[in-house]
């Protein structure tokens, strides 16, 4: 290793902050400063298997080596300064503190066939979507690998991380493709045998429609999911809804999503979220539809969760029906998405933070 990949990330504390380097990486660390590879290792399973958050409970290195390494080294993750449990116990909100005092949420969603943890890759995010809280704040910063899967390890206690039904959706805080370098390498650590070990198969990446790194992700040879958060079906509404879209129209984002589908072999999941009067007429169906059908997709609609400010509304449920049934006979697979968290502002497009939001505008107007 040339260059130590962890120093000097979060300026002020003393030591490299080991959590966030990849086995491979510590035992580079570990031979270089005349460590045995397999305390690197010992100490790579403690940390993300075992999640320990620091050396004095590694019990099988020794007491000198310990001693040592919290001289030299620092296992630094995000902390949870609070946690909100939903009334009925299907949602909990974590607020999380970084080194350098930025908060970000993550949020666990239960039902009985699935626990969803989905986290944050930025604090804020630069894409402004009309719909979204988090949009309201602006890019504070990029996360990095170690901020990403730290809130793996401080969430994942309370889950069996090797049960069956449990995945990890990148729909937290911030555009994933927009921090492309750190989300695949945290990506990485999560399915590292000898780190947390989890499958890609059930980590999904939600993007708001970064077409070059769709492209880049279907060639890393990573096979997450891919979802697509689509949430209009003309270009005019898309453009306003998600500025996004003036750079990367429709056409270029489905093509980007096919050829995803294409190479990994993983059907996509297009994201719709319902705004009343303005995506749900029976001609956004029949296009979404169209859309839909195109691709090895299947389609999600979720009910707009609304935040302080919003200038939308979400459909009544029986106009959801009505708007899923008008699907159904010609998209390939439709499901609604049942909104959980959003009494405690835990559901999507609801996480700031305790970040103060910017007025909204629109085509040159508050509208705020
Ligand atoms: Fe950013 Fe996603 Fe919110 Fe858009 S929907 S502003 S990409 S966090």
């Amino acid at each position: 290793m040339g260059q130590d990949p962890a120093a000097g990330r979060q300026g002020g504390h003393a030591g490299t902050n080991l959590f966030g380097l990849t086995p491979a990486e510590i035992e580079e660390l570990f031979l270089a400063s005349g460590h045995a590879r397999f305390h690197a290792r010992q100490l790579a399973q403690w940390m993300y298997r075992r999640r320990a958050g620091n050396f004095e409970s590694m019990t099988d290195l020794s007491r000198s080596l310990r001693a040592e390494l919290s001289t030299r080294f620092r296992i630094a993750r995000p902390e949870v300064v609070q946690r909100h449990d939903s009334p009925g116990g299907e949602a909990a909100k974590y607020l999380f503190e970084l080194e350098d005092g930025r908060r970000i949420e993550s949020v666990l969603l239960r039902n009985k066939q699935r626990h969803t943890i989905c986290i944050s890759s930025q604090a804020g995010c630069a894409l402004a979507c009309t719909f979204c809280a988090t949009g309201r704040i602006g890019l504070l910063r990029d996360l990095t690998p170690g901020e990403i899967a730290g809130q793996i390890a401080e969430i994942g206690p309370v889950l069996p991380l090797e049960a069956p039904a449990f995945n990890i959706v990148f729909m937290g805080m911030g555009e994933p493709l927009d921090n492309y370098d750190n989300v695949l390498k945290a990506i990485r650590l999560l399915a590292d045998p000898e780190s947390f070990n989890i499958s890609t198969r059930r980590i999904t990446v939600s993007t708001s429609g970064f077409v070059p790194q769709i492209r880049m992700l279907a060639g890393e040879g990573l096979h997450v999911g891919l979802a697509i958060s689509l949430n209009a079906t003309t270009d005019r509404l898309r453009s306003e809804l998600m500025p996004i879209n003036r750079r990367y129209p429709i056409r270029t984002l489905v093509e980007a999503a096919r050829h995803y589908a294409e190479r990994t072999g993983r059907r996509v999941t297009i994201e719709y979220v319902l705004l009343a009067g303005l995506n749900d007429s029976p001609e956004d169906a029949a296009r979404l539809a169209k859309i839909a059908r195109s691709l090895p997709a299947k389609v999600n609609l979720l009910r707009f969760n609304p935040f302080e400010g919003a200038p939308y509304s979400s459909p009544v449920p029986e106009a959801i029906d009505a708007f899923a049934r008008l699907l159904l006979p010609s998209a390939p697979a439709v499901t609604v998405r049942q909104s959980r968290g959003e009494d405690i502002m835990a559901a999507c497009g609801q996480l700031v933070a305790g970040q103060p939001m910017r007025p909204l505008r629109r085509r040159g107007a508050d509208i705020a």
